[in-house]
């Protein structure tokens, strides 16, 4: 039976919301915050609520509440201007740069980026402790599967432009975060990827969990509408670099 098409209208000024949005020196966030904001378990610290309820998930299942401590999730605009001069005053120009985004670039005011510490009485606010051990590196090796990444590696530093943090999540959703683990690509190299294939075109395929996923990219200033089958699982995301991102959860053929 061929399921029935319809076209669907997208609207191109969400290109810079979703949770796929890239936002680094070169890309600023525009506009103030997506997504709704809810409490992420730690001391006033605010996620976008999938990314609060998939956090918390993830670490109940790891059993690592106790252990891991949500040290730094949304912040505003003013909010992170204030932690970049206040940094700027005490650690200086080159230490703030490597680890401090410019205000207006910091991943921090998507609300779809958490800092997270190992439980201690002391947790430096900056460049918490997270060790590649105990449960701080569980969290890590499952986190791709709840659709986080580490956001700033070791040897990706040229390409972000952001020192190593071993601390610093960022949720982009499955089954993307799994596709750059598995590839080793940070979020700068996966939205190369993804622009180059084109949504009903040739869209870049998935296979993970028992499902196929197609993912496709239209540029802003292409068509803004597309043909998708009315009962189709979709996810849309802009990228923050002026196109969107259209995600199709397909059944594994077998
Ligand atoms: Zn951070």
């Amino acid at each position: 039976m061929n399921s029935i098409m319809s076209s669907k209208k997208i609207d191109m000024t969400d290109s810079a919301k979703g949770s796929l949005i890239l936002v680094n020196r070169e890309h600023p966030l525009k506009g103030e915050i997506p997504g709704k904001l809810v409490n992420a378990g730690g001391d006033g610290v605010l996620l976008e609520s999938r990314t609060a309820a998939m956090l918390q998930q993830l670490l109940k299942d790891i059993k690592g509440e106790e252990d891991i401590t949500a040290v730094s999730g949304y912040r505003s605009y003013k909010e992170q201007e204030e932690i970049f001069q206040d940094s700027l005053n005490e650690n200086g120009r080159e230490f703030t740069e490597k680890y401090v985004a410019y205000p207006g670039c910091s991943e921090h005011q998507t609300g779809y980026a958490i800092d997270l510490g190992k439980t201690a009485e002391e947790i430096d606010f900056l460049c918490p402790d997270f060790p590649y051990a105990g449960t701080p590196q569980k969290f890590r090796e499952k986190a791709a599967d709840y659709g986080f990444i580490q956001r700033y590696e070791k040897d990706k530093e040229k390409v972000t432009g952001i020192g190593h943090e071993p601390w610093h999540f960022r949720y982009i959703g499955y089954p993307h975060s799994k596709i750059m683990k598995e590839n080793n690509l940070s979020l700068e190299e996966y939205m190369d990827l993804i622009e180059k294939h084109r949504y009903g075109i040739n869209p870049f395929v998935f296979h993970g969990n028992k499902q196929s996923f197609e993912i496709g990219c239209l540029k802003v200033e292409e068509e803004q509408e597309i043909t998708i089958s009315e009962d189709a699982i979709y996810q849309i995301s802009g990228s923050n670099r002026k196109s969107v991102i259209i995600t199709l959860w397909k059944e594994q053929k077998v």
